[in-house]
């Protein structure tokens, strides 16, 4: 950045499915969890205009949907026309899944598959892929390893995947959320100063040595984490910018395990001040390049008044909060540093994004 600040996002691990159960899995289990993501209207209209405005793309063909869920992609797809559909879900929830299959009438061609998507065996492989695996700010929490895995596992050469597509976005934004996250901290450190010298007067018993690693646990806990917020334009203070873009047809692990991007962004309101940044992401439904939607399709999950999603927008804070408090940055150019790294340790409480 212009101040010689590194802003640095890190991304937690994609999935480790024997030790992330509780923390994902278990939350699809729950029909309440199906039913967010089912009456989150950005996302649903998304994925229905996109398989119905590209019936090509479905009609008489073997379909594979990663993650089913609730089956809803699934029923669409039979309903489009395809000839056959795997619906996979890691979740028990084949028996509801498959009732939901049967009372639309769609159970002859749906076949509903209790499972990892790493562990089963199909009879076949497939012409499309589809699935919504998008986590927070596109990465977090995503499922898109074990889409990958079925593509080079299932996918005939040369087909489509739904989505085809993916870009995460950052820019620059203020909110009052930065400001209440140091409140949070300030207090927590507050409250310290008052429990040792009670420790001292009332048991005689100095706990002071522990004062740093309370501050480093507080700082983990209130300042470098990222906050889960729904952005409106009118927030954002400046051009954003594209910080990765993902070919679901050709990406690799390797490819969105680690990245690194240096980009230009220009703060362009006047007296204003830069608190945070804040994560999007979009997807496209284009099909392939032998064989492109008709209808192309986006999904997007940009700081929108009307079209809130489920997924909101990511905002990571500064661990410096003064250091733009004074400074009006109009027509300020800045540079950023943006690392993403996809951290591999499950056991340890990762926060999606910090700042140093
Ligand atoms: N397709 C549904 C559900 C999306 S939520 C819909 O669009 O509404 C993602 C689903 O994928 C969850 O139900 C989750 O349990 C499932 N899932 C995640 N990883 C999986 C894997 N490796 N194998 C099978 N299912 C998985």
């Amino acid at each position: 950045m212009a101040n010689g600040d590194q802003f640095i996002a890190r991304l937690p691990a994609p999935l480790d499915k024997d030790v992330d159960f509780t923390k994902y899995f278990c939350t699809y289990a729950f029909l309440h969890n199906q039913k967010v993501v089912l009456s989150d209207s950005v996302r649903m209209k998304a994925y229905y205009y996109a398989v119905f405005e590209n019936p090509n793309h479905f009609r008489d063909k073997v379909v594979l949907d990663v993650g089913t869920g609730s089956g809803i992609l699934a029923i669409w797809c039979a309903q489009a026309g395809a000839k056959k559909v795997y619906a996979i879900e890691a979740m028990k929830m084949s028996e509801r899944v498959r009732d939901v299959v049967k009372a639309n009438n769609v159970d002859d061609v749906v076949e509903v598959i209790e499972g990892s998507m790493e562990d089963v065996l199909l009879p076949e492989k497939v012409d499309v892929i589809i699935s919504e695996w998008m986590g927070y700010f596109l990465l977090y929490e995503s499922m898109f390893d074990s889409v990958i895995f079925a593509r080079d596992r299932w996918l005939k050469p040369d087909v489509v995947m739904y989505p085809s597509h993916a870009r995460m976005w950052i820019g620059p934004i203020r909110s009052g959320l930065s400001k209440q996250q140091w409140n949070e901290f300030e207090n927590a450190m507050s409250h310290w100063h008052d429990f040792a010298n009670e420790m001292k007067s009332q048991y005689g018993v100095d706990m002071n040595v522990l004062l740093k690693p309370y501050r480093e646990e507080n700082e983990r806990y209130h300042l470098k984490k990222s906050l889960w917020s729904n952005i409106v334009p009118s927030q954002v203070i400046g051009t954003s910018a594209v910080i990765k873009e993902i070919d679901c047809l050709t990406a690799t692990l390797d490819e969105i395990r680690e990245h690194h991007v240096k980009f230009s962004l220009r703060i362009n309101l006047d007296r204003t001040r830069l608190s945070e940044f804040a994560g999007w992401f979009d997807v496209h439904f284009r099909g392939s390049t032998q064989n492109p939607a008709k209808n192309e399709v986006e999904l997007t999950t940009t700081p929108s008044e009307d079209n809130r999603t489920h997924w909101a927008n990511r905002l990571v804070t500064f661990l410096n909060l003064n250091s733009f408090d004074s400074m009006m940055l109009l027509d300020w150019i800045m540079e950023v540093n943006v690392f993403t790294k996809i951290l591999c340790n499950p056991y340890e409480p990762v926060c999606p994004f910090s700042l140093c």
